[in-house]
């Protein structure tokens, strides 16, 4: 069965972890930057060399081609992300644009062509580290955020997108929304410690998770710390303390897959010699299950509303943003697991916990993603690190996946 030369794409993973590379050996490529430019001039050479056709959209997501038989046919693409966090890894992003070009190497080493034309992407600014929300790129291209948007978005020093985008030279011409492609598949790290706990190199993402994001407020009274028995007091603080430990039972409740995150906590007009009467804090919910994560959010009402009713408080509990799951495409996750079990690779299913242009895509045209591991399940991270036969492994899955889909033609 074909494979792709794992050295090669070792190698060009190296490589391209000098563009911005930090002395404790990660990367710092921020979007839209002099490295991230670097970067994407690195990777656009490598394309032209392996005979693709690089173009460039108004939001500066950058395109690689190489035509099919049938090239009017929509394009089986694959790709992720060259940008990184300000700390990041070598693999997170790169990874997935690097594999797709190991495909195409892959693909022009043993003279096959395919019936629909291949595309690989890099979209811009995933990380939201400079510019936010993450995932602009994907995000504009699919239709989600108007162009316009995304272009006035600023960085920290009050940079717009439009003007990054031009100082580096990739404000392109091509039209956002892009067409759509006849499947997009993504393969990425897993950013987690489930695959390599489980000694598997290989997940068949089945799309993303539900999140919801809440407000809390939790309203007691003022009262002098000095002269206030405890009995009398309406203490917000020592409310939402239970409500905290509400929250992580509610976790163990819906266990392994409910998860639970109190981001931030403000207490208002805080003084240290003052009971506190106003405080507000975030609750970040995630389940892959949409009636699961509903149930939490019933659940984590009562409790509060109960905890509250207790100790003679109010309390307000307020979506901030609500997201629900994201399934892929089942004729591409098929593909996937296709791919893994004709290769004969150890594998499971397995859902994405973090964000991913795939997570875009997939409300846009058939999609899917390829998990392998990474080394303690760190991410995010200057010591980030994957294993290079699980690099290789996930590179195979990702061509295979492709070439069911584009076609190959018989010579
Ligand atoms: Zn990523």
């Amino acid at each position: 069965m074909l494979k792709i030369d794992g050295q090669r794409l070792w190698a060009s993973l190296m490589e391209m972890a000098k563009v911005g590379g930090t002395p404790a050996g990660g990367c710092r490529r921020l979007a839209l930057t002099k490295e991230d430019a670097a970067g994407r001039a690195l990777f656009s050479q490598w394309c032209v060399a392996a005979g693709m056709t690089v173009s460039v959209d108004r939001i500066g997501n950058l395109f690689a081609r190489r035509a099919g038989l049938d090239d009017d046919a929509p394009a089986v693409a694959s790709g992720s992300h060259l940008d990184t966090q300000p700390e990041g890894g070598r693999f997170d992003g790169v990874y997935g644009v690097l594999a797709a070009l190991e495909v195409v190497r892959t693909l022009n080493d043993a003279n096959i062509r395919t019936r629909k034309p291949i595309e690989i992407v890099v979209w811009t600014n995933e990380e939201g580290a400079r510019f936010t929300p993450a995932m602009l790129g994907s995000a504009t291209f699919t239709g989600a955020i108007p162009l316009e948007t995304a272009l006035q978005t600023r960085d920290a020093a009050n940079v717009t997108v439009a003007d990054a985008l031009s100082a580096t030279g990739y404000d392109g011409a091509r039209a956002v929304p892009g067409i759509a492609f006849d499947a997009y598949f993504e393969a990425h790290i897993e950013q987690g410690p489930v695959l390599e706990e489980s000694g598997i190199p290989i997940g068949v993402v089945t799309g993303g998770q539900a999140i919801r994001w809440l407000d809390v407020r939790v309203r007691g009274q003022a009262a002098h710390a000095g002269t206030t028995p405890m009995k009398y007091r309406r203490d917000a603080l020592f409310a939402s303390a239970d409500m905290a430990s509400a929250l992580e039972h509610l976790a163990k409740d819906f266990a392994p897959r409910g998860l639970v995150t109190i981001g931030e906590w403000h207490i208002r007009n805080a003084s240290r010699n003052t009971i506190a009467a106003d405080l507000t804090f975030t609750v970040d919910l995630r389940h892959p299950d949409d009636a699961q994560i509903a149930s939490m959010h019933a659940l984590l009402c009562e409790r509060f509303e109960a905890i509250a009713a207790k100790r003679g408080l109010s309390v307000e509990i307020s979506p901030h943003w609500i997201s629900p799951s994201t399934p892929f495409d089942p004729a591409c996750i098929t593909a996937v697991a296709e791919a893994v079990q004709a290769l004969g690779y150890p594998n499971q299913r397995i859902v994405s916990g973090a964000g991913h242009d795939a997570i875009n895509l997939a409300k846009y045209c058939p999609t899917a993603m390829i998990f392998i591991p990474c080394v303690d399940g760190l991410s995010h991270n200057e010591a980030e690190d994957a294993l290079p036969e699980d690099v290789s492994r996930g590179a195979d899955v990702l061509l295979h996946a492709m070439l069911s889909r584009a076609g190959q033609v018989k010579h």
